[in-house]
């Protein structure tokens, strides 16, 4: 860690350092500069000063134990009755994590009744299953179920913490990582971990230009979301193993401050991540009835459709027929793209599918890059056709 300080005494308030800052971080204030909290600490200011009255200062950061922190925990949400089928993926990808350095991977489930999905959670590879079930977490309350799972990480020390990145992670896991003033990174795409236990949590950023590598190096434990689709679940094996621990209620459950007053049950949406086939139309359609081929070839094939976000943003379809990073993950058995290029925000969200198939005009279009068979062609001659001979051999 390093900060900027001024050297009063030697500052003549000339101001070259405010000119020469990128960020705009540093104002003149009664001819001092005043550093506010754009400042990056990169260390312009302190080339630019001529009379060196600017300084870098490195602070020695207290470093955790991490021998003291072992293992991976997985959150195995159970939401609407039923195990979210994110938590199998997290597992699968928690054991790969921990083999190559004799981590074990644990499970946590929380929620009334619960516990009865415990047993299930034998099958999967996992060493230990805390279980907080108990009537009065049988909705989900933020700070309720926080409570539940913090009291398990004060208990087992998990190194890693492998979240959902679903309604219910996404509310739970900030909560948590803030009462371990510890880091977490959210919708990571890809997990590794290095041999000190520092799990790199890798993330499309900056409009998914880049892929950002994060580490939390200091503290304990390390917290990642994952979406739904993203990691391979594990084979079910045949043999159960693993304890199950019931856990008792911890107290701060009882004093949550949120109070449910009514549920009503939204019925269940089908989601595009769900689909073994999807149709997918980009900016290639001109207008919206030329969806209806999109939509025509998924009903024939026995899928879905779905869109690339200008269409969402024309207000052709939902926000919830989105593939891409401000959209759905999807990972379908076959996938046909029609008049996608291929952005990366689009291809990263959906180029873990097992067969893709591209309709574009442009032989260069990126999306070829993704795709295991393309055809280079006008998606006008090629929907018709496909149509048609669909429909013939049904016939
Ligand atoms: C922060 C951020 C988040 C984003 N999130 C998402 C996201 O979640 N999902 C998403 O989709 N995008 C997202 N985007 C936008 C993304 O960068 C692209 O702009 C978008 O994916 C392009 O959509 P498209 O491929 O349908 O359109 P275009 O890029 O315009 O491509 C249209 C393609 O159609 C082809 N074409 C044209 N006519 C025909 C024809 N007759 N037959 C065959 N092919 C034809 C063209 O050759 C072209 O390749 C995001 C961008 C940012 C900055």
């Amino acid at each position: 860690m390093a900060k900027i300080a001024v050297l009063e005494r030697k500052c003549t308030g000339c101001g070259a350092c405010a000119g020469a800052c990128p960020f705009g971080a540093i104002d003149m204030k009664e001819g001092k500069p005043d550093l506010n909290a754009a400042c990056k600490v990169c260390g312009i200011c302190v080339k630019t000063c001529p009379e060196k009255a600017i300084i870098k200062l490195e602070t020695k950061v207290d470093s955790v134990d991490k021998s003291k922190w072992r293992d991976i925990l997985v959150f195995a949400e159970v939401s609407g009755g039923r195990l979210h089928p994110v938590s199998l993926e997290l597992i699968g990808k928690a054991r790969q994590l921990a083999a190559p350095i004799g981590f074990q991977v644990k499970a946590v489930l929380v929620g009334e009744n619960a516990g009865s999905f415990a047993e299930e959670l034998r099958h999967y590879g996992v060493s230990q299953i805390a279980v907080y079930d108990d009537p009065a977490l049988s909705f989900f309350r933020a700070d309720a179920y926080a409570a539940c799972v913090e009291d398990y990480i004060k208990f087992a020390h998990p190194s890693v913490v492998l979240v959902g990145a679903t309604s219910l992670g996404r509310s739970l896991a900030p909560r948590l990582a803030t009462r371990f003033h510890t880091g977490l990174t959210a919708d990571c795409t890809k997990l590794e971990l290095r041999e000190n236990t520092d799990l790199v949590q890798i993330r499309p950023a900056f409009g998914g230009n880049i892929m950002a590598q994060i580490i939390t190096t200091n503290t304990r434990p390390q917290f990642a979301t994952v979406r739904y689709k993203v990691m391979d679940a594990p084979v079910r094996q045949a043999e159960a193993a693993g304890d199950i621990l019931n856990r008792p209620l911890p107290k701060a459950v009882l004093a949550s401050k949120v109070t449910c007053v009514s549920v009503q049950p939204v019925p269940p949406k089908q989601s595009i991540s769900d689909a073994e086939i999807l149709v997918v139309g980009g900016r290639g359609l001109q207008k919206e009835a030329d969806l209806e081929m999109v939509k025509e070839l998924a009903r024939l094939l026995g899928g879905d459709w779905a869109v690339s976000r200008p269409l969402v943003e024309k207000g052709w379809a939902s926000n919830d027929r989105q593939i891409g990073l401000s959209g759905r993950t999807v990972r379908p058995r076959l996938i046909i793209t029609c008049g996608v290029s291929g952005a990366i925000q689009f291809a990263a969200c959906m180029n873990g599918s097992d067969h893709i198939v591209s309709i574009n005009l442009d032989p260069d279009a990126p999306i070829f890059q993704v795709a295991h068979v393309a055809i280079v062609g006008d998606l006008y001659q090629v929907l018709p056709r496909l149509i048609s001979q669909l429909k013939e051999e049904r016939a």
